[in-house]
């Protein structure tokens, strides 16, 4: 019997807006189904949760913005830094939350109902198993990722020429140059991949970013290697009902000399009146590009000959000879192509009925909000998930081609103009193969939509997750909810 105490989940997600975005959107996805959420960060993101804090306040959302005294030990360092061992470092100095969260947690009038923490936060275990609250783990990247990830570690043969991915339910093969940089792993980083592995082992249940329609095999496969519910609840950003909901949980990341997000759209409304497909580039937050690299690539959608909106990150342009090379560029290709410096509102313009491809490092939000849409991808991943999330793209859901035949080469000049201008081709054209990529694309994004309304299957899902916890009364006991997939899990009581 359902409980009359809302569950509280107080949210710890990794300071990098890759995954503090969808975490917020997860916060107000359980506030809006009555949970109590708290959303805990450091005084520097706090300032870029204000837009949600706003729209929790302004609905009257059961949401709070919990800020922990903290600074991280090196400032300045942070994902993206020059250097794996910086980046270490700056996970290192994360683990320094645990105090001040446990304080936050034993000083609640009532214990929560569970942790949610982000893969990448393993201090939260000590912190769950000292005030006695269930943990789950948001696990960001894919869930397809997140099972090879898995079975690699399990499995700790080393790879020869080619490896296959062991314990998948279809064939995953990468090559001598392309897996070390999907299972990164540098011996520095071993000690901190364990207690994320071994944070993963003993979670409660594990919350992802995704929808059964693309995932459910590699949910269901999860769920079996972990032996604990995987609640696939996803895209969380559709969540996000209007433009000014979304802008407003992204507006605090745009560099201020970001275009502004109405000249994008009335860029792309232009360009949806005169009937043009738009070719959408953008390469996330994470990894920027070398000069030489970024000449490729302009010179590469100028020759490719399509409409495009291409977004340059504002370090790739660091140098007065960079900054004129663009400027020209922007001349030559003025009426067909629009630079965007900085920050672009990327659901907006992949949203956009204009938008007919996406040139994409795989990052799994940007996949994710790519699929969701409708939106047929040319692939380019760097490193990490992005590279088996290539695959998923390609071999699996059939919506992506590669860039180029190259192994990814981060920081580097890697793809050639000649294969920009041929991929994005492709992308935009009538090919045959492209119209399968966009058949596919349209299917998956309906379902995707479909997924999140009432009744779709990551709402469902959502529904039992508030419900599990719900029952136990807000107290922390822990979570035996069965198993998603079984024919015994809990029907939703709408
Ligand atoms: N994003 C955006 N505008 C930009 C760059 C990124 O809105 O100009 C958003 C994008 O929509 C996505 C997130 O930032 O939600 C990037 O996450 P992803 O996992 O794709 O890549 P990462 O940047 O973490 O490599």
């Amino acid at each position: 019997m359902a409980s009359t105490i809302p569950p509280h989940f107080v949210l710890v997600p990794l300071s990098s807006q890759g995954h503090i975005i969808p975490t917020s959107d997860l916060a107000c996805l359980l506030a809006e189904r009555g949970a109590r959420v708290s959303l805990v960060t450091t005084p520097g993101d706090a300032a870029r949760l204000q837009g949600v804090a706003d729209r929790a306040r302004r609905a009257k959302l059961p949401l709070e913005i919990v800020e922990l005294p903290f600074q991280p030990a090196d400032d300045g360092v942070a994902p993206g830094s020059e250097g794996v061992d910086t980046v270490l470092r700056w996970f290192q100095s994360l683990y320094r939350l645990a105090g001040p969260l446990e304080d936050y947690v034993r000083a609640l009038p009532r214990r929560p109902s569970c942790i949610v923490s982000d893969l990448l936060n393993p201090w939260t275990v000590g912190v769950a198993r000292n005030v006695g609250v269930p943990r789950l783990v948001y696990a960001t990247p894919s869930c397809f990722y997140s099972l090879c990830d898995l079975n690699v570690a399990t499995h700790k043969d080393k790879p020869e020429d080619e490896f296959v991915v062991p314990g998948m339910p279809m064939r995953v093969e990468l090559t001598k140059s392309t897996w070390p940089l999907a299972f990164f792993s540098p011996p520095s980083w071993e000690a901190f991949l364990e207690e994320r592995n071994e944070g993963l082992r003993t979670a409660d249940g594990v919350v992802v970013n995704s929808f059964l329609d693309i995932e459910g095999q590699f949910a269901e496969c999860l769920e079996a290697a972990l032996a604990m519910p995987v609640w696939v609840l996803g895209p969380f950003f559709l969540n996000n009902r209007d433009e000014e909901a979304l802008a407003e949980r992204t507006d605090q990341y745009k560099p201020s000399a970001s275009m502004d997000e109405n000249a994008v759209t009335a860029w792309l409304d232009d360009m949806a009146q005169r009937g043009v497909k738009v070719a959408y580039v953008n390469f996330g937050t994470v990894v920027g590009m070398c000069a030489g690299q970024l000449y490729e690539v302009g010179h590469g959608l100028e020759d490719s000959g399509t409409s495009f909106v291409w977004v340059v990150r504002e370090e790739e342009t660091a140098t007065l000879e960079a900054r004129e090379w663009l400027e020209a560029l922007e001349a030559r290709t003025a009426g067909r192509g629009l630079i965007v410096r900085g920050w672009a509102p990327q659901v907006a313009i992949l949203s956009h009925p204009a938008v007919g491809g996406f040139v994409t490092h795989c990052g799994w939000n940007s996949l994710l909000e790519s699929v969701t849409h409708g939106v047929p991808v040319v692939t380019w991943p760097k490193f990490a998930d992005q590279i088996l999330n290539e695959r998923l793209a390609i071999d699996v859901l059939g919506i992506g081609a590669p860039v180029s035949a190259t192994a990814p080469v981060v920081g580097q000049l890697s793809v050639l103009r000649a294969d920009v201008a041929r991929a994005v081709s492709d992308l935009m054209g009538d090919g045959e193969a492209a119209q399968e990529r966009r058949r596919k694309a349209k299917q998956y994004g309906e379902r995707a939509h479909a997924a999140m309304e009432k009744g779709g299957s990551s709402y469902q899902n959502l529904t039992k997750l508030v419900q599990s916890f719900a029952q136990s009364g807000g107290n922390g006991t822990r979570n035996t909810t069965p198993s998603i997939f079984s024919t015994s899990a809990m029907e939703p009581q709408e």
